[in-house]
């Protein structure tokens, strides 16, 4: 399997795949993306670059393998935090549960999910079953971007300016030059709300659209 570093999490190592190819959350009920989906940073600039896109085609098939399992716990041994698609989403049920037993054999690792699978049926209990470890943060990411989002159903929400809305944790990665700097948030269960503000030209190019619609 091929993991990731990106800077903006302080080392931390991340499996991904590519985005929007595997994000099926990503489309409304007409088949379009989603606002937040539309400014997606993980289809512009860096991650067209060859090197960045390669282990991401590489890990959709690698993942199928019988020993990904084991080899992705022997990879997080040494690890305290994991995020999971730094770009990207566990498109398949196989992949998720598969995703749910590195969770459960790495209890000392804190893991981090963002995802758009929960607005589908069949993937609730895995997902239910992924929030019951005491090591994991699913976080189903809301559609908007402009704060808002489900309380209790959402994990994450999208901010633009001023408008942030009460009872989040405002990401604060812009005021350390895009970086976590230390900050653990995102892994953590008890936090339940993060709001990103908006970053990246074409998502701020599809805030522009958006105020000026
Ligand atoms: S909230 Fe904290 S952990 Fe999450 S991305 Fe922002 S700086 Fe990093």
């Amino acid at each position: 399997m091929k993991l990731s570093k990106t800077s903006k999490l302080d080392g931390i190592k991340s499996w991904s795949l590519q985005a929007i190819d595997t994000c099926p959350g990503s489309l409304d009920n007409n088949g379009n993306l989603v606002p937040a989906c539309s400014g997606c940073y993980a289809t512009t600039g860096m991650y067209n670059f060859p090197n960045v896109k390669a282990p991401r085609v590489f890990n959709k098939e690698d993942w199928k393998r019988p020993e990904w399992v084991s080899d992705m716990v022997n990879a997080l041994k040494r690890e305290k935090y994991f995020r999971w698609f730094d770009s990207g989403d566990m498109y398949a049920l196989e992949l998720a549960k598969k995703i749910r037993e590195v969770m459960e054999k790495t209890p000392n690792v804190k893991h981090w999910l963002p995802t758009r699978m929960a607005k589908f049926n069949k993937f609730q209990n895995i997902i239910a079953e992924m929030k019951a470890l005491p090591n994991v943060a699913v976080r189903f990411s809301s559609d908007s971007i402009d704060g808002q989002f489900t309380k209790g159903v959402h994990g994450s929400t999208i901010v633009n300016g001023d408008n942030i809305p009460e009872g989040v944790k405002v990401c604060e990665a812009y005021n350390h030059d895009g970086k976590c700097n230390g900050c653990r948030a995102c892994y953590d269960k008890e936090v339940n709300v993060i709001a990103y503000p908006a970053h990246g030209k074409k998502m701020l190019k599809v805030i522009k659209l958006n105020v000026v619609q």
